[in-house]
């Protein structure tokens, strides 16, 4: 059985009493235990050594991969879908048979509407036209009602999918916006799950953790912990190139605020994201992080998204210039799987209409390791 720092108090049907705003629900943490439902499989996502990347590139440090994309819907979202919903439900914001809406670059939605299904919600998802077709079929497939945004608009426009969630919000009765860019539940998800299960697998030892950030919630709940535990353990925050997330805000400028990497970055402040955490921010470009994601699949088997491969081009870049040596540890979390992406960096051709790929390098005639 997994070990805690925690204390796990069972309470009816597994929650923790409400004292704190940190529940720790029993069964999250007990393996080779039968699941009550899906929902009971949102964490405890495996933490797995980089080992050809890490050889390839020259770099002596251990590197581990926090594979977010084991989750049900495919991403570290799910972990705080279902701890949004159960802390609103807890606070008496919503029931069963309410509406729940949420704008989101997709997979905040994706795991919001197999909450739905679980606990008897109708689902509403607004999300921009920029997000691949996939996350949105999955979001149809999972029975959620889908509203798409123009991509170009800023989030304070009109027809912007925070904007359009608020006047979805006060026409729909009995209907309720989680918000994950201010649900302090977003941040404390990872504060209490991902950071323990991390901390937990290293046992004490982490010198770097590398992560990116949307909301901010992943990096800045784990990072919070980490610090706590272990101050002297780096935190490397990563912004893609047009967005205005890292510090300081010089790093920020550039001339296009247009990037394809989805789900990360943003035009605005959200208030879940702790800028002052990180201790050094990088900025990534799409063409590194989709040539890097590809490199997870070719060299490690892992099949992650762009995001993933901007946070793991980011790892060996810093790992490189704080001169991490043989007997210290990088952690990177990569968020989520490659299947939301089958028809956009996964496509050689879609590579190579951007310039990402030049039309001699086909995915099959990679040969970095042989
Ligand atoms: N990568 C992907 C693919 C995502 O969908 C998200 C969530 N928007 C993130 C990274 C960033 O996570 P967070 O919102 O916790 O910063």
């Amino acid at each position: 059985n997994r070990p805690s720092k925690c204390t796990y108090k069972l309470n009816g049907d597994g929650l923790a009493p409400q004292a704190s705003p940190h529940i720790h629900r029993d069964s999250y943490y007990r393996t080779g235990s039968i699941k009550p439902n899906i929902l009971y499989c949102m964490n405890d996502s495996p933490l797995i050594r980089i080992n050809r990347i890490t050889k390839n590139d020259g770099v002596p440090c251990e590197i581990l991969a926090k594979c977010e994309f084991f989750n049900p819907g495919g991403s570290v979202k799910d972990r705080i879908a279902v701890r949004m919903v159960e802390d609103a439900e807890e606070r008496g914001l919503i029931q069963p048979g309410w509406v729940l809406i949420e704008p989101t670059s997709g997979n905040t939605g994706i795991g919001i509407a197999i909450t739905c299904i679980v606990k008897g919600y109708r689902c509403v998802i607004v999300i921009s036209e920029k997000m691949s077709k996939e996350k949105v079929d999955i979001m149809k497939a999972l029975g959620a009602e889908i509203v798409q945004t123009p991509t170009s608009v800023s989030y304070d426009a009109p027809s912007s999918n925070y904007r359009m969630a608020s006047k979805l919000a006060n026409t729909i009765p009995k209907s309720h916006i989680l918000n994950q860019f201010r649900n302090a539940s977003n941040p404390i998800a990872h504060y209490d799950g991902t950071a323990e299960e991390i901390l937990n697998a290293c046992d004490g030892k982490l010198n770097m953790l590398v992560c990116s950030a949307g909301t901010g919630g992943t990096l800045s709940g784990i990072a919070r912990k980490i610090k706590e535990r272990l101050p002297d353990c780096l935190i490397v925050g990563v912004d893609p190139i047009g967005s205005i997330l890292a510090t300081p805000d010089e790093v920020n400028e550039t001339s296009t605020a247009f990037y394809e990497i989805e789900g990360i970055g943003d035009d605005f402040l959200p208030t879940t994201l702790d800028r002052k955490i990180v201790d050094k921010w990088y900025k990534v470009g799409d063409k590194e992080s989709f040539i890097m994601s590809r490199r997870l699949a070719r060299e490690e088997g892992f099949l992650c998204g762009g995001s993933s491969g901007a946070a793991m081009y980011c790892a060996i870049k810093a790992a490189k210039e704080f001169n991490l040596t043989a007997n210290m540890r990088v952690v990177v979390l990569l968020p989520d799987s490659i299947r939301n992406y089958m028809s956009k960096f996964l496509s050689d051709e879609w590579m190579i209409a951007r310039a990402f790929l030049d039309t001699q390098t086909k995915s099959h005639d990679y040969t970095w390791f042989i």
